[in-house]
């Protein structure tokens, strides 16, 4: 999608007029302003225009859609797919826009659109109040919440799009507009699960919850060999999992931390991880079903800070390394997908690969599906590939591993728009049901019918 190249006095002219900076090749921050967290995405911006507010970014909307240029929006840079990077063009880079404002009376923040979840956790935790956010802290407020969100806390409290009270948006024609239930309600039904698809979000409104400073949180590890006994027992134990409690499965190979033995590190190993977020002692009863489903190798849950428990799996996803995903949302995890999920398990091709089973349902499956643009509200499980490879070497290969294992769970199978690793349009309609789709394109033929915001999992207008 190279660029037509802009002209040098056509540039000077925007970057001046910025109140943040302008990032240009051959500077000596461009290498760094230009990379995102998925190193599989290397590409050279004609210009990253790094926005310091509002202003900034309706000068930068305003430029890309009267120069005719591509534009990809960054907030916190995790897009698996790289939608927030370029060849030539223009890169419209919120995060420099951290501002956050916790209102304890209304228990409400708000959240400039460059935080990440980093940001958030710790102006929120200083009042023992937090909202839905994403398991790796690196991950940013904004491309996590327009795609839905799910977290530790989601069974419970619903995902961040759910707490979503209200957005600040500034839209393809450079129009700055508020985004509630009450004012442009069909834009914010939109903006809860349709991605980057119909502006900018330069705010974010979450409502917050009370959960204190501790939550009962950790690991629990189980041999590979134990795979079909460890993952029956699972959802068994789902079906009677309290909405405090949050878990997820992963099907992964042993790190080498300390609190494994060595004799497993490098081996294939299965984790259930999961976070209590309701009364201490009641949590101990609760995570008992998950913590005993085989023999245990070792059991690492334990009360810890909220905010610490968000950064806890932050090692294990550094940034730079070559990543695909690749989702499936399912009704219920039958028979048939169980075993798929173990035949795959067992034919790992790398140590960075995984798989994870995560448990929805709870307050998620509660919201009615018309009430946001993540629709899927009936599906209970989700699965989440991870292929990964340290460089381009083999890159290839694990993806070809992470379509199968999605193949595989059948047709019938919905995608996450944040778990999808790659823009195909197939997969952006098996992120909605058809009614959902049809709303967000007439959505989109209203907002941006010439699709300036066409870099993200793509909802392309029928009129243009
Ligand atoms: P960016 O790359 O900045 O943007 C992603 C998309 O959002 C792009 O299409 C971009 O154009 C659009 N966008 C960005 N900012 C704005 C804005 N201000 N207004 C409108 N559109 C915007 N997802 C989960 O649900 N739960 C998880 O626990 C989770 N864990 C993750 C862990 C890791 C390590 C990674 C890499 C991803 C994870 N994800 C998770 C997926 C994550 O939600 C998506 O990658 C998400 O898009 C990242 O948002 P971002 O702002 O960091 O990304």
């Amino acid at each position: 999608n190279a660029a037509s190249p802009i002209g040098d006095a056509t540039l000077a002219e925007f970057t001046a007029g910025l109140r943040g900076t302008a990032v240009l090749p051959g500077e000596a921050q461009y290498d760094q302003a230009r990379s995102v967290w998925n190193g599989a995405h290397d590409r050279r911006p004609a210009v990253i225009a790094r926005c310091a507010g509002v202003a900034d970014v309706i000068r930068t909307i305003d430029f890309a859609r009267s120069e005719g240029q591509p534009l990809a929006v960054r907030g916190g840079g995790h897009s698996i797919p790289g939608f927030s990077t370029l060849d030539g063009g223009i890169v419209l880079d919120l995060s420099p826009m951290t501002g956050v404002q916790v209102h304890p009376e209304s228990r409400t923040v708000s959240a400039q659109a460059g935080c990440t979840w980093k940001d958030l956790d710790a102006e929120t935790q200083q009042f023992g109040l937090a909202v839905t956010g994403g398991l790796v802290s690196s991950t940013g407020i904004a491309g996590f919440t327009t795609g839905g969100g799910i977290g530790w806390l989601m069974r419970k409290y619903g995902l961040a799009c759910d707490n979503l009270v209200g957005a600040d948006v500034v839209t393809a024609d450079g129009q700055f507009v508020r985004a509630s239930e009450r004012e442009n309600a069909e834009l914010f039904w939109g903006l809860r699960g349709g991605g980057g698809n119909f502006g900018v979000v330069t705010s974010f409104e979450f409502q917050l919850h009370e959960i204190g400073a501790t939550v009962l949180s950790g690991l629990v590890f189980y041999p590979a060999e134990e795979a079909q006994q460890v993952l029956a027992g699972y959802r068994a134990a789902c079906a009677s999992a309290p909405d405090e409690l949050t878990t997820l499965v992963n099907l992964t190979t042993a790190p080498p931390v300390p609190f494994l033995p060595a004799s497993v590190h490098g081996t294939p190993v299965i984790g259930v991880g999961g976070c209590w977020s309701g009364d201490l002692d009641a949590g101990e009863a609760a995570t008992a079903p998950f913590r005993s489903l085989g023999t245990v190798i070792a059991d690492v849950f334990a009360p810890h800070p909220y905010a610490g428990w968000q950064q806890a799996l932050d090692p294990l996803y550094p940034r730079g390394i070559h990543n695909y995903f690749r989702s499936a949302l399912l009704r219920t995890v039958d028979d048939d997908a169980l075993r798929v999920l173990q035949d795959f398990f067992a034919v790992l091709p790398n140590p960075l690969t995984e798989i994870h089973l995560q448990h929805l349902g709870g307050a998620v499956g509660r919201v009615p599906a018309s009430e946001t643009a993540y629709a899927l509200r009936d599906q209970e499980f989700i699965v989440n590939v991870i292929a990964r490879t340290t460089d381009a070497d083999g890159f290839g290969k694990v993806v070809d591993w992470a379509r199968q294992v999605t193949a595989a769970l059948g047709p019938d199978a919905g995608a996450y728009v944040n778990f999808t690793g790659e823009s195909d349009p197939s997969l952006v309609r098996a992120s909605y049901p058809p009614d959902t789709y049809r709303r967000l394109v007439e959505l989109k033929n209203h907002y941006d019918p010439a699709n300036l915001f066409r870099l993200n999992q793509n909802i392309v207008p029928s009129v243009s």
